[in-house]
């Protein structure tokens, strides 16, 4: 867990599950194996203590959602180096490392670490970004909940292809206030239509033979984000040789039409939250 994190698009992440069941970025017979960020960690970390010692089992660590909630409020404060996030309550990306919603992981466990520490007094103050590649699962957890998920909290998928465009359907179908679209790393052209009533959507994309697929992905889906009016975060444009930021996060140096990091207001299921409370 990092309560500062040098992910753009938020403040804070937490794992609640470390390591995941895999998917088209690390598993070994995927021709994109080495772009999961996470397996890469984990097999350089291997048994070090709060790492699931085989990424690809993955393990529970209890408390940490109670850990995150109890972060200081950032509601109001200028993020000196994130300003697109200024005015934004705490976000806090739950699982970067892994996927919570892995088919071993309980649905017990992930009410009781998650959704009941998501609308903890301390919780509501954030606004909470949970993402899965398995948007199934997250729509049977709704259910098995027996009510929409917290509404300071927002359900996103990744869509890396139109080979997974899927699981935005199916996201649409998981019972929650606010759904949110991860594009990133782009690694194959994307149908608009998993913009289609979303709140936001983020892209990304790799250098190397993806860069010209993911430029030109990115910007059909910036116009679609345009055309239903869903706030369009571009994160990173990848390596270019003529690029000063390695990873292409200056976006100052891309084109024009991806310069772009619009946030929905998050603030607003925070602050009726607390004048409900
Ligand atoms: S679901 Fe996420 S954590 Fe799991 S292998 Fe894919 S990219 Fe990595």
């Amino acid at each position: 867990m990092a309560e500062r994190t040098n992910i753009h698009w938020c403040d804070s992440s937490v794992n609640p599950v470390m390591g995941c069941d895999g998917c088209e970025l690390a598993n070994p017979s995927s021709p994109d194996a080495a772009t999961c960020y996470a397996k890469v960690l984990h097999d350089f970390r291997g048994s070090h203590k709060g790492f699931a010692s085989d990424f690809f089992r993955p393990e529970l660590f209890a408390g940490r959602m109670a850990k995150a909630a109890a972060w200081p409020d950032l509601t109001g404060q200028p993020r000196t180096d994130k300003p697109w996030l200024d005015g934004q309550p705490r976000l806090i990306f739950i699982s970067d490392m892994g996927d919570a919603l892995s088919n071993g992981v309980p649905f017990d466990f992930l009410r009781e670490e998650i959704i009941e520490n998501v609308e903890s007094d301390q919780g509501r103050r954030h606004f909470w970004l949970w993402l899965t590649k398995r948007p199934q699962r997250m729509r049977a957890f709704a259910r098995h909940l027996g009510r929409p998920l917290p509404d300071n909290l927002m359900a996103m998928t990744s869509v890396t292809s139109a080979r997974t465009a899927w699981r935005a359907d199916m996201l649409s179908r998981v019972d929650a206030r606010w759904t949110g679209l991860s594009c990133e790393p782009i690694l194959g052209p994307i149908p608009d239509r998993v913009v289609r009533g979303r709140d936001w959507v983020i892209a990304g994309f790799l250098s190397g033979a993806a860069a010209e697929t993911g430029l030109h992905t990115a910007c059909y889906l910036r116009r679609a984000a345009e055309r239903e009016r869903v706030p369009f975060f571009m994160k990173q444009l990848g390596h270019r040789p003529e690029f000063r930021d390695p990873k292409g996060a200056d976006l100052s140096e891309g084109p024009a039409e991806l310069a772009i990091r619009r946030t929905p207001d998050f603030g607003q299921a925070t602050q009726q939250r607390h004048a409900e409370s």
